[in-house]
């Protein structure tokens, strides 16, 4: 078999944000890539839908109506799943029935009046208002008393279970640290603690110098595929500067965030032709009136298609019991992201 090599030989990787491992089995990846484009189900969406909960000046499902808005709107969400005024208590039974009272808030971002407009379509000033309402609502959010932590996430795509294609995020605010902030707390703490550096910022340090599984970058941001990528086509932006949270960025940094979430999602629709459906989301700081040094803001994309437009991975099987499992290398998926073109597929079969 020769010697150890990351290409041929299946071998696990460690994530030293989240402390978990991932088994990577490249040889049954030797197939040559069949870039496979299925047109069949490209839906022409209007530019307004009058059934829509979303769209200007519409009725949601709890009777408000929608303002008459241009670019975002932020409401908060008529059905929450964690709400401020939830009374306080818990349990604790021999150390085996354990319970807390969560409180929080929820609330939805619509990133543009247009119910067609996806971020890879939109221009770098329209998502920059995207991004300015998140700082002002991770601002906002955190003042409050029992928010300790904000989760921006977005859902895209009907087969990561999101039923609206109007473009928006949601935000859900609470008191405790959810499980995967807990972990990457935990882990950015004791890196700080040993190298009085931030994990990510040694982390891109490395990886600029390596090149191998950067997708694209600018001034202030890098996307790439992590070395311990668990999705096929798993991405993360990394801001240079190592902030903490959003409300650290400058004014040219903000744009730069923009320019790369743009970059990263018209790569993505390019890859099969499609508005690729992913999860995303933003990770920072908890807001708990704590310095967190220790923080290195980021963002996580796990996109579940796996090599065409319809085929999509599963994590069942070992990887429910285990841990999960990939074929395609973290540098495969990331060189196949980096040579796509930066035009967005659209625009280039208008010419
Ligand atoms: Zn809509
Ligand atoms: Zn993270």
């Amino acid at each position: 078999m020769g010697e150890f090599n990351f290409s041929d030989h299946p071998h696990r990787r460690y994530n030293p944000l989240t402390g978990e491992w991932v088994l990577v089995s490249p040889h049954r990846a030797k197939r040559p890539w069949q870039g496979q484009i299925e047109k069949n189900d490209i839906k022409i969406l209007p530019f307004y839908d009058p059934d829509c909960y979303l769209c200007p000046g519409n009725i949601r499902a709890g009777g408000k109506i929608n303002p008459k808005y241009t670019d975002t709107f932020v409401f908060s969400n008529d059905f929450s799943s964690i709400l401020p005024d939830t009374p306080v208590g818990g349990i604790n039974e021999k150390d085996l029935f354990i319970a807390d009272t969560e409180n929080g808030l929820c609330k939805v971002i619509c990133f543009s009046h247009l119910h067609n407009l996806t971020v890879p379509e939109m221009k770098q000033e329209k998502v920059r208002k995207v991004i300015d309402v998140w700082v002002n609502e991770y601002e906002e959010l955190g003042k409050i008393d029992f928010i300790n932590y904000i989760q921006i996430f977005e859902n895209k795509g009907s087969m990561m279970g999101c039923s609206n294609p109007h473009p928006h995020c949601q935000i859900w605010s609470q008191k405790y640290l959810p499980v995967e902030i807990e972990k990457e707390q935990k882990h950015q703490e004791n890196y700080f603690k040993n190298h009085n550096r931030t994990l990510l910022a040694d982390y891109l340090e490395a990886e600029i110098s390596k090149c191998e599984r950067v997708i694209c970058s600018n001034n202030s941001f890098i996307a790439l595929v992590p070395f311990w990528a668990v999705w096929p086509f798993e991405a993360m932006i990394i801001s240079k500067r190592p902030v903490s949270n959003l409300l650290e960025l400058n004014d040219k940094e903000k744009d730069d965030f923009a320019d790369i979430y743009i970059q990263l999602t018209i790569r993505y629709d390019n890859l099969f032709e499609i508005s690729f459906p992913y999860s995303m989301g933003i990770h920072q700081a908890p807001t708990d009136g704590k310095q967190h040094p220790e923080w290195h803001m980021h963002l996580h994309f796990y996109p579940p298609l796996l090599r065409s437009a319809t085929v999509k991975k599963f994590m069942v099987g070992y990887e429910m019991m285990a841990n999960p499992q990939r074929d395609i290398t973290a540098e495969q998926s990331a060189e196949r992201l980096r040579s796509l073109s930066k035009v967005h597929y659209k625009m280039h079969n208008l010419n």
